[in-house]
Parts: C-alpha cells; structure tokens; sequence
C-alpha cells in the first residue's frame, strides 16, 4: 500500500488493478442516493479514486450521473444476482484508478443507460453535455432486431469509428470488458468461450495498442483461464510452489535498493510479480521456471536521465546480461511505452530482469490513452514523432495504427469482411517501429516489408515507389523490416507507374493489400504485363536530403547523402552514380565508396555548397573505461551540446573497456566538433570517432 501512496497506479505486489467490493457496493447502491450534499457510498469509492489522481476534480457532476444512472436501473439486476447499477460503477472505478478524466468517468457511469433504461441520448446530451453525449453514443450496441448477426461486427465498427474521434470511448469500452470478463462466471460455459474468444481477438490487442497494460494483461489472464483450463491451473500451481518457498527476487531488490542508496540514486525498487499468462509462457520458453522468472524487478526513478544513471549503476555493480538490454526510452514503442529493459545476475549466478522508467513512463505504461486525458486538449509530443500528413501520427490519441484501420475499414463494405480484416489486422500482435529517413517513425505489424512501410508512409502515392533503401542500402521492396531499422521508400516522378502484381506478396498490412488490389483492379491491363510498372530510368525523390547542401557538375542528377556514412560538412565526400541516375554521396574513408571506386566505377566531382550547414544525422562512436554513470554522463553531455539521440548500442564491456555508438540529429551540422569534444571531456572516455555503421536501437 505504501507504494500506492507515493506514485499512483503502482499497486507493489499485485499486478493487475484492485477489486472492488461488489457486495459492498450493490448493499450501498440499493439504499440509493444518501443526501443532497454527501455523496451516497456506492460513489464514494469513485471519487476517492479520482481524488488520488484529480485532487480538485468537481464530484458534483460524478454525483449527478450516478443519481440518473442508478434511478434508472432501478430493478434491473446482474445474472449474478447484483443489482445492475454496481457494473457501471466497477467500470467507472476502474477508469479512475487507472488516472481517467472526470468526463470519461461520467460517461462511464452512464454507459448503459441508453442501451438499457428509457434515458434517451438527447436526455444525456442535455444534461452532460456533447462530449459525454457522444462517448455513451460511441460504446452503445447497435441493436440485434436491427442488425441480426451482423450487431457485433458493426458495434465493433461503430465504437472505432468513434474512437478515432475521441480515445475515450475504447477506454470506456475496454473497462466495460474488463469486468463484464470478472463476472462471466455466471454465463453458460459455450456462452463464456464465445465471449473469450473476441476479448482475445480484438479487445486484448486493442487494450495492448492503446498501452493500456493493466487491462491488457487482466485481460488476457480472465481469457487464458476460460480457453486453456488446463495450462491455466499449472501456472497458477507453479506461482503457489514459488510463493511457499519465499521469493528469490525479494533479496536482489535488497541489494539493488544497496547500490542505488550507495550511488546516492533515489529510486523505488519494487518486485512485480509476472501475470498468470506471463508465467506460463516463460514456462513454454525456457522449458523450467527459475525462482527469479516469476517477476522482475521494477526501479521508478524522478527523471528520465536518472534512468540511465540506474542503468550504469546495474551494469557496474551486478553482471549484466548484455544480449537482454534495450532502450524504449530513447526509442518508446509505437504504444508510447518507455523503460530500460535489463537483466543482471546476482553473485550467486540467479539471474534478474529489470525494468527502468520514471514516475511518469510507469503511469503511461500502465494506463495508455487513459491516463493522457482530454484528447481535445493539447498533448504533449511524445518520441520524435513524424508530422507529415500521411506519416505515422505522434498524436497518441489518434496513434497511425488507427488511423489505417479506418482507412481500410471504409473499403470492407460488408460486416464479414471487416470482422475477418479486423482480427486478422489485430493478430499481427507484435508491431515494430521503423525510423523514416525523412524524420519520424512507422508503427508497422511484425514481418511488414519495404512495401507496407511504403503505403503507411505515402498512401497511395506509393504507387510510384521504385525502390527502398533500408539502413541506408537499397534493398529489394520485399525486404521484411526488423524493428528499429531506418527505412526510406523512393518514388518516381513518373505518375503513370504503378505497382506489380507480385508487390501483394509482399504486402502485409491491410491497407498497402486493399491500395494494390484497387489499383491492379483499375489497370487490368497492367496487370497482365510481366512487370507492371514501366520503371522511368531516373529521378528519384527522396525527401528533404535530395540534394542536401552538395554541388555536382550533373546538375539535374538528383544527389542523396549516402546512409551507410552519413557524411556531413565539412568532411571529405565522393560519389557515385547509382542505378536510377542518383548520385550518392559518401564520405571519401567510407569502405562501400572504397569498394566502388576498387571496381573501376568512376566517381563524380562533389563539393559541399558554401555556406550551407543544415541539420543532419550522424552516427558516433565513444571508446571509453567502464565506471558507473558513464551513460548517463555521456548521454547528459551529448543533449547539452545540442544532440537528439536517436539510436544507441551499448557493446558488453571488455576489460573494463566499453564502446558506446549514438546516431544522434543534430539541428546544425557545425554543432559536430563541438559535440565531439564535449564527449571526449567525458571523464572515461578516451576516444570519440565517426561510425561507418548507425547504431541499432
Ligand atoms: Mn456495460
């Protein structure tokens, strides 16, 4: 509990969110309203929750809709025997615990009102206003006698549409879920299998997309329990045998909670216990649960670059298991997610993971869109989120995922088609994040190729794509992307070409298939040619780096600073001419340059334009001696002179030498000597060079 006091949302030993009372709560509902000026019981653990996050919140309109809400399902009980009214409420409870506004919190209060009771939509409009007026709207069913079989697919289509107004309304609809899965108990057992089986389909990924971990992974344990009866109570089993035995992790926190004291690091070090699915699928993956697997560490820490203090402090103090790092915090998930991920091993060889995140990151990373509030107001950036038009959306309550769906759902006229697109889309579970090379980042499925990178980026526009350079190579359109790769898709002028047939089987996001089917169907012709895009021999546009400050004696050659070596002014460059008619940059040390130029390929006379020092990407390596804080010294260092990183390796340490490499943005090319040496004033640090290589996120 004494977590709970100091940073909301973090409820120590038990994952998961805290249930409420439902007896308690339906003996208080149906004594009904207590006074004009006090607020009746059953709504009192509401705005207690919603004190805890919105200190001077006004509970007068909370009051208003539980007195409508709960007087018109009057009578109205649960299968469970429960008056109705403790299910709005449990669902409003849960949206305030996780850090919910005041007007979701209404809405929820009232979200089964127009579905069930006579109060009409205009009656709630009148009363609360539009935005609530619309979120009850958004997550009320479309009837069975108007819709037959075809209700719960366009109840589904309803509600996103909706969301991609207003995020609210998947937060209500995911808390709504959340517990009518806590209840389904008392339903038939074919009748609980049906609804399991969405919930994993589309309400998990949902919840997962939206970053709502704390409904995602309960979730997914009410769902894992009902369809895998069996492997269910193995897991739970295995958590009661480690539970008797006393947990491993308990004295490692101890001794992290040490070195952090020592370092004069303030941070909470808590043990998170794995969730029930967690548990079972470490168990498939490694075989044996080690005492250790059953939960990892969690360090909160003030700010983020605390969190690379801690790091440091890790990887000195304990051994880390280097191959187990990585940075969400420089590079958050498409789902804003942000934590160090590490593990360490103990003296006695056990073997720890932990995760690393501020206050702040942990709330986002347990509550997603619910705790971001207002989608009118305005929201804070988050990563280095692109802003072209038809690029991935930063804007966290309208993430690009949704905005594809949309997109895609428009041309899936019939309800059986949308929901098959629609589970299909939300099984590509894992989604990575590509970097563009224009700026900015791509969420896309796992297994996505240049092709649907492409499509997300430009729509259709992407017609036209000839080609994509993937970390700065050109590579074949089919090329499946990994996350954290710098894609960058080049495009004809030529407005006539089109994409061939075999692009489909490259395609693996909805809307790149639907944009390539409607434009195979629309040139039949085409079509039938073996290839069907006429491929015009030159000119390539490749966004804002085309001819990037360099002069060539070629003038109408479209020139592009190559990937590989990101040169930048003032250094030494040649180039070359590629196939298309581009001319390629490099740096004059860069071995692909050496290597074209060993096979006889001539160079083309460049220079640098005078004057012109833009912003360019860089990549830079640090040979430094290992000592505690360096990263977090180093990366300190690196954003005072100026540098966004983008991407940062950390190699495992070598007597007692470590090679850090930063791909970092920086506004101005001529802040780089600068950057250089304040890196090289870095105590430890004895050598900073220019990488051939960006470094891998
Ligand atoms: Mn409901």
């Amino acid at each position: 509990m004494s977590a709970e006091a100091t940073s909301p949302g973090v409820h120590g030993r038990r994952r998961g969110l805290p249930r409420i009372d439902l007896r308690r709560l339906g003996r208080a509902a149906l004594l009904g309203p207590a006074s004009r000026d006090r607020l009746p019981d059953a709504i009192g653990h509401v705005a207690e929750a919603h004190r805890a996050h919105f200190p001077d919140a006004d509970m007068s309109v909370l009051h208003r809709a539980y007195v409508l809400a709960e007087a018109s399902h009057r009578g109205q009980y649960r299968k469970s025997g429960e008056p109705y009214i403790t299910h709005p409420l449990a669902v409003t409870l849960i949206l305030a615990e996780l850090g919910a506004e005041t007007t979701t919190l209404t809405a929820a209060i009232l979200h089964d009102t127009v579905e069930d009771t006579d109060v009409t939509l205009d009656q709630v409009g009148r009363e609360f206003g539009e935005e609530v007026r619309y979120l009850v709207d958004g997550v009320t069913k479309l009837e069975k006698v108007d819709y037959g079989a075809a209700a719960e697919p366009e109840t589904f289509r309803k509600m996103l549409v909706a969301t991609g107004n207003d995020v609210r309304v998947m937060s209500i609809k995911l808390a709504d879920r959340l517990h009518n899965m806590r209840t389904l108990g008392v339903m038939r057992p074919e009748k609980q299998e049906r609804i399991a089986k969405v919930t994993r389909d589309v309400l998990v990924p949902l919840a997962e997309r939206l970053g709502v971990q704390a409904i995602k992974s309960e979730l997914e344990d009410l769902v894992f329990a009902i369809l895998c009866r069996e492997d269910a109570a193995r897991a739970r089993a295995l958590i009661a045998e480690n539970a008797s035995a006393g947990d491993a992790l308990v004295s490692t926190a101890q001794d992290v909670r040490r070195v952090l004291r020592e370092a004069d690091l303030a941070a909470e070090v808590l043990v998170r216990p794995r969730h029930l699915v967690s548990v079972h699928r470490a168990r498939v993956k490694r075989g044996e649960l080690r005492p250790t697997d059953f939960g990892r560490l969690l360090v909160l820490v003030a700010e983020d670059a605390d969190c690379y203090g801690v790091l440091g402090e890790l990887h000195t103090c304990f051994t880390p298991v280097i191959s187990e790092f990585k940075d969400f915090v420089a590079a958050p998930k498409f789902n804003l997610y942000q934590s160090l991920h590490t593990a360490v091993a103990a003296p006695d060889g056990s073997v720890a993971e932990v995760l690393i995140r501020t206050h702040q990151m942990h709330k986002v990373a347990e509550a997603g869109v619910v705790a971001l509030g207002n989608p009118y107001a305005p929201v804070p950036a988050a990563g280095d989120g692109g802003d072209a038009p038809d690029g991935e959306r930063a804007d966290p309550t309208r993430p690009g995922w949704l905005s594809r769906l949309l997109e895609w759902q428009e041309s899936a006229p019939d309800p059986d088609t949308f929901w098959k697109t629609l589970r299909a889309d939300l099984a590509q579970d894992r989604e990575i994040t590509v970097f563009r090379a224009e700026g900015g980042m791509l969420g896309l499925p796992a297994g996505a190729t240049c092709v649907d990178a492409a499509y997300a980026q430009y729509g259709e526009a992407a017609h036209r794509c000839l080609g994509a350079r993937v970390n700065g190579r050109l590579v074949a359109l089919g090329t499946v992307l990994n996350d954290g790769d710098t894609v960058q898709a080049l495009l004809a002028h030529d407005t006539t070409s089109g994409p061939s047939p075999e692009w489909l089987e490259h395609a693996r996001t909805p809307s790149a298939r639907i944009a390539i089917t409607g434009w195979l169907a629309a040139h039949p012709d085409a079509a039938a040619l073996p290839d069907a895009s006429p491929r015009p021999p030159a000119a390539v546009s490749a966004g804002p780096r085309t001819t990037a400050g360099v002069v060539t004696e070629r003038p109408d050659a479209p020139v592009r600073l190559a990937g590989c070596c990101t040169p930048v002014p003032p250094d030494d460059i040649t180039a070359f001419q590629v196939r298309g008619g581009t001319v390629t940059v490099h740096r004059a040390e860069c071995p692909a340059a050496r290597r074209m130029s060993q096979s006889k390929r001539s160079p083309v006379p460049v220079s640098w334009a005078a004057g012109d020092t833009a912003g360019c990407q860089v990549t830079l390596r640090a040979e430094s001696f290992g000592r505690p804080r360096l990263m977090a010294d180093l990366t300190d260092a690196m954003s005072t002179a100026g540098a966004a990183i983008i991407s940062a390796t950390v190699e495992p340490p070598s007597r007692q030498r470590v090679r850090h490499t930063y791909t970092v943005q920086l506004a101005d090319a001529a802040l780089l000597p600068g950057l250089m040496s304040a890196m090289r004033e870095v105590p430890g640090v004895y050598d900073v060079s220019r990488a051939q290589q960006p470094a891998q996120a």
